[in-house]
């Protein structure tokens, strides 16, 4: 399928479900899905400048500067084209405006900005029963496909774990860097660019979130 929307911004909180999303609609429109993890993870394992950089950051578990992500971002693009979708950049309001301008440089401005929203309280609710395998990325929810820490991966193999970094404590944290850094970039978003801004309830079914998401990327009611 060829989408009429190939560069897209999916923000939403942590277990908003938007890496899961992300990976169907890119197998079924052909669009890159693009997480500055996955990139950062890329750059440290062929050991590049930007990724021996990256990783002084990472390492210390702290969030790479805005400089330097939008660096390995902008190092993306060059090699791939301006088609992607984003999920976890912009982080913050200096990245939005990076990324405008390197879009307004290459005349391909954003087609989408979609925020998957979801209550605290769901969000709480969701990564403490989540268990993850490290190998390949995958999660489950406990109580929703019966996974215990320790079964072996459906996907893989290997053995599913608790991540570590799940706590009510961590939690918190990762709620609070949401609100302080990626909040702002919706209201940057609502601000300026409205006519692309859309907001999916992320507490439905993913079939459902899926469809709605599907509908906006091949919708072109507006377009002449
Ligand atoms: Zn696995």
């Amino acid at each position: 399928m060829n989408p009429l929307r190939q560069r897209i911004v999916l923000l939403g909180p942590p277990a908003s479900g938007k890496g899961t999303q992300a990976d169907r609609l890119s197998s079924t429109f052909g669009i890159p899905h693009v997480s500055t993890g996955a990139l950062l993870r890329t750059e440290c394992a062929r050991g590049t400048l930007l990724g021996r950089e990256a990783d002084a950051w990472t390492c210390k578990g702290l969030l790479v500067p805005d400089e330097l992500a939008v660096r390995i971002v902008a190092a993306w693009m060059k090699e791939n084209g301006p088609r992607f979708l984003f999920d976890g950049f912009p982080r913050t309001v200096t990245q939005a405006e990076h990324l405008d301008k390197a879009l307004r440089d290459l005349e391909a401005p954003l087609d989408l900005v979609i925020l998957l929203e979801l209550p605290d309280e769901e969000i709480r609710r969701r990564i403490l029963e989540r268990i993850s395998c490290l190998a390949c990325g995958a999660t489950f929810s406990a109580s929703l496909h019966g996974h215990a820490a320790g079964d072996p991966c459906p996907r893989c193999g290997a053995a599913l774990v608790r991540r570590n970094d799940d706590t009510a404590e961590a939690i918190e944290e990762r709620l609070r860097v949401y609100r302080e850094s990626t909040l702002p970039v919706v209201g940057y978003y609502q601000k300026t660019a409205p006519s692309i801004f859309h907001r999916i309830d992320a507490g439905e079914g993913s079939d459902a979130i899926f469809a709605k998401l599907s509908e906006l990327l091949e919708d072109n009611k507006d377009e002449g």
